[in-house]
């Protein structure tokens, strides 16, 4: 079979390094071979391949970014590439990957004790531990500010009361790191999975990331060592750190759960032959084309200049929003498209578009929501903050 090459309009793969596209390239030739042939199974299935795990840990996507602890040390532009092709394969996968890296493994690295981190991010490297990132609640998602977890002091422990919503890998995690208020505000701890009071439910009847793990977590009187708190959190701030470097990641993602949809789009388009002549020959399913493309290109030019400002450690939080915000949208935009274009069978999971459409509507919405970055971006160029129609 031909090697898959990728949609690259405007040569982009120019701009990279040899070492950004060797890994890129070893990460799509495992996502080809390995993941998607099982993919629409398991998104049917509503399954989380976790039996692939070995595999992606040798492959060394368990902290890319981490220059310690066994992880592969690679720089932002890599770690986004990496995520491109992860997502080529599936969201939910894409979830997984960021999750541990950027939600999980980046926190503790940050953030964390000398012990948490020799405790924790070897292990993870290797693929051994999975951890999960416990921020929504039932009540509070986009503003996590009125979260109502708590986190008492009581002697050399904390007690932790609350329900988290929508986690990833929630149920498969051996640690969960549980964002809390305490009396000093949002603080973040390390959960272990079989503390007495903690426990993980499946949220059943998805239709969206359904080869992904997404939980509801307890804690009911969950009693847990002083220890166990992040000590260099400094509140909101530094959960929103974590999700900037995710945020990052799906800025590129997204760019390759477009290029699945595009790419699909065209094959069938030139082959699908309505009206006895292929259906791109017609000029409205052209047009369609051409938008798709240029939106694609447009993300990719974004991405590797947005993995440049962070890998020369001059990324502001905003970019990282807009990136995430247009990349993540216009995805969901193409996927749409892509839908459309295959006609009935744009609705079967014979193709990948609708998985891809379906799983998009998640990423639109999780780790801010478009309208949450556009507020973020419309407060930094105005001066002006549209969060909260409140008065005071
Ligand atoms: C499959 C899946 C996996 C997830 N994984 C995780 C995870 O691992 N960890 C985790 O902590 N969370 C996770 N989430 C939760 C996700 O981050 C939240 O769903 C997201 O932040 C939005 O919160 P919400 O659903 O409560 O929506 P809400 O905040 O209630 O928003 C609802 C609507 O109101 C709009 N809105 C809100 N505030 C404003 C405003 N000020 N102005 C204008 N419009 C506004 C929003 O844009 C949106 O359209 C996951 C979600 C899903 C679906």
């Amino acid at each position: 079979m031909k090697p898959y090459e990728g949609t690259d309009y405007f040569d982009c793969s120019e701009l990279l390094t040899d070492s950004e596209k060797d890994l890129r390239d070893k990460v799509r030739g495992w996502v080809e071979k390995r993941y998607l042939p099982g993919v629409s199974d398991w998104f049917e299935q509503g399954i989380f391949p976790v039996r692939l795990i070995p595999e992606m840990a040798g492959l060394g996507l368990f902290g890319l970014k981490l220059k310690e602890y066994g992880g592969a040390g690679v720089n932002s532009t890599a770690y986004g590439l990496v995520c491109q092709e992860i997502e080529r394969g599936d969201s939910g996968l894409r979830s997984f990957v960021s999750v541990m890296n950027s939600l999980v493994m980046f926190p503790i690295a940050r953030f964390g004790s000398d012990e948490q981190k020799a405790t924790w991010l070897p292990a993870m490297v290797r693929g051994e531990k999975i951890g999960c990132f416990g921020m929504t609640e039932p009540e509070t998602g986009s503003d996590p500010q009125s979260m109502r977890t708590t986190a008492v002091r009581r002697g050399d422990r904390y007690v932790l009361n609350g329900r988290k919503m929508w986690i990833t890998n929630g149920e498969i995690a051996d640690v969960a790191i549980i964002w809390a208020m305490t009396d000093e505000g949002i603080r973040g701890f390390l959960v272990e999975k079989g503390t007495p009071g903690f426990s993980a439910h499946p949220i059943k009847r998805k239709f969206s990331l359904r080869a992904s793990v997404t939980s509801a977590l307890v804690l009911d009187n969950v009693s847990i060592p002083a220890q166990n708190i992040l000590p260099g959190v400094e509140g909101l701030r530094s959960a929103f750190m974590c999700l900037g470097e995710a945020r990052f990641g799906i800025a590129f993602g997204t760019v390759g759960a477009a290029m699945a949809c595009y790419e699909t789009a065209l094959d069938y388009a030139k082959n699908r032959i309505q009206f006895q002549v292929p259906i791109a020959s017609f000029q409205l399913v052209q047009r369609k084309l051409v938008k798709m493309l240029t939106e694609i290109t447009k993300a990719q030019l974004l991405c590797i200049r947005l993995g440049r400002l962070k890998d020369e450690g001059r990324v502001r939080p905003v970019q990282i929003s807009m990136a995430k915000m247009n990349n993540s949208a216009e995805a969901l935009k193409i996927a749409r498209t892509a839908r459309d274009i295959l006609g009935a069978n744009g609705i079967s999971l014979g193709y990948s578009v609708i998985r891809h459409m379906l799983n998009l509507e998640t990423v639109n919405t999780y780790e801010g929501t478009e309208d949450i970055h556009a507020l973020a971006i419309g407060r930094d160029i105005t001066g002006m903050n549209a969060f909260s129609c409140r008065q005071e």
